[in-house]
């Protein structure tokens, strides 16, 4: 539904709103935000945009001009549940005033581009996306550059971080090692805390599905929204995002989504469920091909699987994540796919015979992705592979942590740093341009963005477990 500026505008005030927070996202894929009173925010605006300085915003720094508009999108209206006055917030586009173009490095535009390159394709006319983030609640987490930790510890003995919000001060039904996944309370204390984040995402307009503890011992959550269209999938992540922080945070406890707080315990994924329809049919359903895959399906998977080293730039983008794709703790490892197995790259799920159900699981994303880069991406690998029928070879139905050497070898993998995902982006990103979707010079800045601001600043600093190895040389 179009929603009118008028209308909004009328109804803004006659439901006693007094503010007005534009919220648009920065190039690591966060939210950042300023406000405008009511009393200042008229058609012309709405419709216009409102003026700010782009020039400190991650990521975008580097543009000469730095004065830049946010132009609200009017359908993402919501009251934000959090603001003590009655505040309504948009999520906003990045538009050049002068030009009055969008702006390339904006998240938003890329996503929205990837929409319409998907129609412009013929093949389809929407793709439906289902990301199942995860996340760890903490009692409390407080530490600066110099590894100066509040509650949060660092192990001496293990280098293993410990204390979640299960820890204290009652220990008796703590939830065992990797024994989250899911027992009733008491031993699963966050039931409360997850159904109050559920109760504010239903209120701001989010679908959630079901929520539970995860496998993970200290606090580990998950919360599934609904399917919804990329764009909409997008924007609602970060306000899942921030909901969750939020309503935390008033309960004095801490989430995050940094994808491997604990080591040697399950980190926290975001597998994203995805699937191709055109008028309203699903193509991804065949009731006589492999796990009930069409033909396009397996396509689909040999994109996802030939650009799985280059996508995972965008999907699993900082330096944290590939601490979590390792061996044991259900995440992916291998470019293979599997009906079953929880450690390829592409799962196909097997919960229900409906064709509109019909969808494969990408597991190697993490939630420090920006969504809407790492879905744009997706798709976009997806559709080259339909458009130059890449086949994904065959499935992988055994267990792969028992494999033999010579059979593990014959596999491809998941790159193993931040470092390899880049340098297989700087290679292979032909299939992002497709559509004007990326450009050279977004891929550029991420690249140089994740290089300096990311990768550079951890190899810089002594890492807390090189005292233990290295402190008594
Ligand atoms: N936490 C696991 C991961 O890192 C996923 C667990 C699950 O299958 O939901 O991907
Ligand atoms: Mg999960
Ligand atoms: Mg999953």
């Amino acid at each position: 539904m179009e929603r009118k500026p008028k209308e909004l505008l009328t109804w803004a005030k006659d439901t006693g709103i007094k503010m007005v927070d534009l919220k648009f996202i920065d190039l690591p894929g966060l939210w950042q935000h300023f406000s405008v009173p009511l009393s200042e925010v008229d058609e012309k605006s709405l419709v216009e945009g409102f003026g700010f300085d782009g020039s400190s915003i991650r990521g975008f720094k580097e543009i000469h001009e730095s004065d830049m508009l946010l132009v609200p999108d009017l359908d993402t209206a919501f009251i934000d549940p959090f603001c003590d006055t009655p505040t309504l917030s948009f999520i906003c586009n990045v538009v050049d005033p002068v030009t009055k173009k969008n702006f390339e490095r904006d998240p938003r535009y890329v996503a929205q581009k990837a929409e319409e390159y998907l129609k412009s394709t013929g093949i389809a006319d929407t793709s439906y996306w289902g990301p199942e983030a995860e996340f760890f609640i903490f009692d409390d987490v407080r530490f600066d550059q110099n590894y100066h930790y509040g509650y949060y510890f660092l192990d001496s003995k293990e280098g293993f971080w410990n204390s979640g919000a299960e820890e204290r001060p009652n220990l008796g039904y703590k939830p065992r090692y990797k024994e989250g996944y899911f027992p009733v309370p008491p031993t699963d204390s966050l039931q409360n805390l997850r159904t109050e984040m559920v109760m504010v995402m239903e209120q701001c307009g989010i679908k959630v599905e079901c929520h539970h503890h995860e496998v993970a011992t200290a606090g580990q959550c998950e919360i599934d929204m609904k399917y919804a269209t990329l764009t909409k999938m997008a924007d609602q992540l970060l306000l899942y995002k921030y909901i969750i922080k939020n309503v935390a945070r008033k309960h004095n406890k801490t989430a995050t989504f940094m994808p491997k707080p604990i080591f040697q315990d399950n980190g926290s994924g975001m597998h994203v469920h995805q699937s191709l329809w055109k008028d309203g049919k699903p193509l991804f359903y065949d009731a006589n091909g492999y796990a009930g895959l069409s033909e396009l399906a397996r396509y689909y998977i040999g994109g996802l699987l030939k650009h799985g080293p280059a996508l995972a730039a965008f999907c699993s983008p900082t330096t944290n994540s590939f601490k979590r794709l390792v061996p044991g703790f259900e995440a992916p490892v291998y470019l293979v796919y599997s009906q079953r197995n929880r450690s390829a790259a592409v799962r196909v799920p097997m919960y229900s015979s409906n064709p509109q159900a019909k969808r494969i699981e990408y597991r190697p994303p993490d939630p420090s992705c920006n969504p809407y880069f790492a879905f744009a991406a997706m798709l976009l690998a997806g559709l080259d592979g339909i458009l130059n029928k890449i086949d994904p070879g065959e499935p992988l139905d055994k267990n792969i942590y028992e494999l033999t050497p010579e059979e593990v070898k014959a596999i491809r993998s998941l790159p193993g740093s931040l470092d390899e995902a880049l340098k297989a982006l700087e290679t292979d990103h032909e299939f992002l341009l497709q559509g004007g979707v990326f450009t050279e010079e977004l891929i550029e800045a991420w690249i140089n963005y994740k290089k300096s601001k990311e990768i550079d600043a951890v190899r810089m600093r002594p890492h807390p477990y090189e005292f233990i190895l290295y402190f008594d040389v």
